[in-house]
C-alpha cells in the first residue's frame, strides 16, 4: 500500500484505532494523540488503545480521558479493535511490545499501518513508515500528516502533542537523533501555535516531592560504577520503590544520570517489578545497547537507547547484567 491508496481509503469515514507500546512514554502518547486529533477533525471515528497506564505528567494530552487502557478495560479494547477498519501501530516495531493488544491486532482483518523509528521493524503491515534515523515517532507523524495532505489539520493542540513526543524522545533536543529536520518540524509547530516552554513545564516541572526523594536515594545510595568506570548502574528494588511511594514515570530519565558521568559508555537502570526486572540501557558512541537488549534481555530499541526485561529477581538480574558487561568490556 502507498500514500495514494491510503488517501483513497481515508477519503471515506474510517473506524481508526491507534495503538502504542507498553509503558507509554511522551513519544507514544504524543504521537497517538496528535494523529488521533487530526483524524477526528477529518470526520473519522478514532479510538486510542494502550496496553497499560501512562504516567500522570502526560495526562494533559488526554484531558477528555479518551485513551482506553487494555489492562484495566480489556473488553472495551477488544470491542474497538474488533470494529476497526484501520489499525495504527505507533512507536513500536513488533506486536510483542503491546502485550495482549498484539493478539487483538493479529485477530483483526483491518488495514494495518506502522509508523515507528525503532530498529528491525516487523514486515507484516499493509503500510509502513519506518525511519530509524527519525528523532521520534512524533516527527514521523508530522511527515505522515503532511504526506496525507492534512497539514492544515495541525492546530495548537495537535502541535503540542507532537512537540511533547519530539522533545521527550530527543532528551530536550540533545540526543544525537536531533536532526535539522526535527528542528524544522518544531519550527512549523511553533508557527501553528505551540509555545515550547509551556510544554516543557507541563512535563518536567510536575515532580512530586516523593519522586525527587526517590531520585535522590537512587543517586546517593544505588548508583555504582563498573568496568573501570565505563559502566554505571542503578538497581532499584520493589521494596525501595514502595518505600518512596513509586508512581509510574517516577524513574523516567534516571538512567541518563549514569551516562552523564565522564568516561561512562554504558548506563543501566534496573527496576524490579513483581517477578520481573525491567532494564533501561543507554550508551554513547559505538556501544550498541540495542544488540545487548535484543540478544540477552528480551528487548530492543535503538543503538544508544534500549530496554528489556528478565523474569527474575533483582539479584539474578544483576548477575546476568554483569555477564553482559564482561562480554562488552
Ligand atoms: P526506556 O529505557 O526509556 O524504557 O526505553 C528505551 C528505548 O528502548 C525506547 O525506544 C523503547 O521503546 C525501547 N524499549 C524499552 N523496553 C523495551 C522492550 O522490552 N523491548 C523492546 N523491543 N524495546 C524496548
Ligand atoms: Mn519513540
Amino acid at each position: 500500500m502507498n500514500y495514494i491508496k491510503l488517501k483513497q481509503l481515508f477519503s471515506k469515514p474510517q473506524n481508526v484505532v491507534i495503538t502504542t507500546h507498553r509503558s507509554p512514554d511522551g513519544d507514544a502518547i504524543g504521537s497517538s494523540m496528535g494523529l488521533a486529533m487530526c483524524f477526528h477533525k477529518m470526520g473519522h471515528k478514532v479510538d486510542v488503545v494502550v496496553p497499560d497506564a501512562y504516567p500522570k505528567f502526560l495526562g494533559w494530552m488526554d484531558s477528555e480521558g479518551i485513551i482506553i487502557i487494555d489492562e484495566s478495560d480489556p473488553d472495551r479494547s477488544s470491542q474497538v479493535l474488533g470494529n476497526a477498519s484501520v489499525i495504527f501501530s505507533l512507536d513500536y516495531n513488533n506486536l510483542s511490545r503491546v502485550a495482549a493488544v498484539g493478539d487483538k491486532i493479529e485477530a483483526s482483518d483491518a488495514i494495518k499501518v506502522l509508523i515507528d523509528h525503532h530498529l528491525f521493524p516487523d514486515n507484516g503491515f499493509d503500510f509502513s513508515l519506518s525511519d530509524t534515523t527519525a528523532s521520534s515517532t512524533a516527527q514521523l507523524i508530522y511527515e505522515f500528516i503532511n504526506e496525507m495532505g492534512l497539514i492544515d489539520s495541525i492546530d495548537q493542540q495537535v502541535a503540542e502533542s507532537l512537540y511533547a513526543g519530539i522533545m521527550t524522545d530527543t532528551g530536550s533536543f540533545r540526543f544525537s537523533s536531533t536532526s535539522a529536520n526535527a528542528h524544522r518540524v518544531v519550527a512549523d509547530l511553533i508557527d501553528k501555535g505551540l509555545v515550547p516552554h509551556l510544554i516543557h513545564e507541563r512535563i518536567y516541572d510536575s515532580n512530586s516531592f516523593s519522586r525527587l526523594k526517590l531520585i535522590g536515594h537512587a543517586l546517593s545510595k544505588k548508583l555504582s560504577l563498573h568496568k573501570s568506570g565505563k559502566a554505571a548502574m542503578i538497581p532499584l528494588s520493589l521494596i525501595e520503590k514502595n518505600q518512596f511511594g513509586y508512581r509510574k514515570g517516577d524513574t523516567e530519565g534516571l538512567v541518563n544520570y549514569g551516562l552523564s558521568i565522564k568516561g561512562v559508555e554504558v548506563a543501566v537502570f534496573l527496576s524490579e517489578e513483581l517477578e520481573m526486572v525491567k532494564f533501561s540501557f543507554r550508551s554513547k558512541g559505538n556501544v550498541d545497547v540495542n544488540e545487548i537488549a535484543r540478544t540477552q534481555f528480551n528487548g530492543g530499541g535503538h543503538k544508544n537507547a534500549a530496554g528489556g526485561k528478565l523474569d527474575t529477581n533483582l539479584e539474578q538480574a544483576l548477575v546476568q547484567l554483569d555477564n553482559a558487561l564482561n562480554d562488552l568490556f
